[in-house]
């Protein structure tokens, strides 16, 4: 059966943390291929203002454009309602068809929020989730796992962590250094960060 993995996120903009660890996931995960998934907005954050779409979509695709194992899906930005992960995981998986596994490639300071996710159990009954471990998000937390969703499912989450290195790097980092004039080489791809500077995407 493939393996699909899922890498949802609002990539404002996309960085390298993100395309080094779901590399890492693809490869420890067997999967076939990774399929990034841009969120119209985050459910849990409605009042974040966030680049337009079009510009969020736009540099994900610069980003994958050399991974032929990479993939951009715009199942949620084609989608009125709120990101709701459970409904995105349902959709691409009725289009997948049955031969299709999905796994979730998640970073544990999501992980760790899910118990506010919408219909979160029935969501980690349906997927697989492989863990990304992310600076100030320590594994040891994911104990607070099994208080909401029981020992077996925490037992899970563990057994999936993928082994990658430790990357301090966020989308919010790399907006505040744009906005301070700032270098940010390197903590995007180059096309990205061309796209970015060409754009003006985080000017005020
Ligand atoms: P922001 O700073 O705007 O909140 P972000 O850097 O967290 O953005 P997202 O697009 O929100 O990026 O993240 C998408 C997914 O990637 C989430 O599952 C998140 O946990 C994971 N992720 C992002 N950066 C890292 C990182 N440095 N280490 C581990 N996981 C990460």
């Amino acid at each position: 059966m493939a393996r699909i993995g899922l890498f949802g996120g609002s990539f404002d903009p996309v960085h390298v943390a993100h395309l080094i660890l779901a590399e890492c996931a693809r490869d420890q995960g067997a999967l076939e291929k990774v399929l990034f998934v841009p969120a119209r907005q985050a459910p849990n954050k409605p009042d974040v203002p966030l680049a337009p779409a079009g510009e969020r979509l736009r540099m994900l695709q610069l980003a994958v454009a050399q991974n032929p194992y990479f993939e951009v899906s715009t199942v949620e930005l084609d989608r009125e309602e709120p990101s709701y992960t459970l409904l995105t995981v349902r959709q691409l998986k009725e289009a997948l068809g049955r031969d299709c596994r999905l796994c979730l490639v998640v970073g544990t300071d999501s992980i760790l929020d899910m118990p506010h996710w919408w219909h979160a159990e029935e969501l980690i009954r349906e997927v697989e989730v492989l863990a990304l471990e992310r600076p100030g998000f320590p594994l040891r937390d994911l104990r607070r796992f099994r208080s909401c969703f029981g020992a077996e499912a925490e037992a899970r989450i563990r057994k999936s962590v993928v082994k990658a290195p430790l990357l301090e790097v966020s989308a919010t980092e790399i907006r505040q250094r744009l906005r301070q004039g700032r270098s940010i080489r390197y903590l995007v791809p180059e096309r990205v960060r061309d796209y970015i500077l060409a754009h003006g995407v985080y000017l005020l």
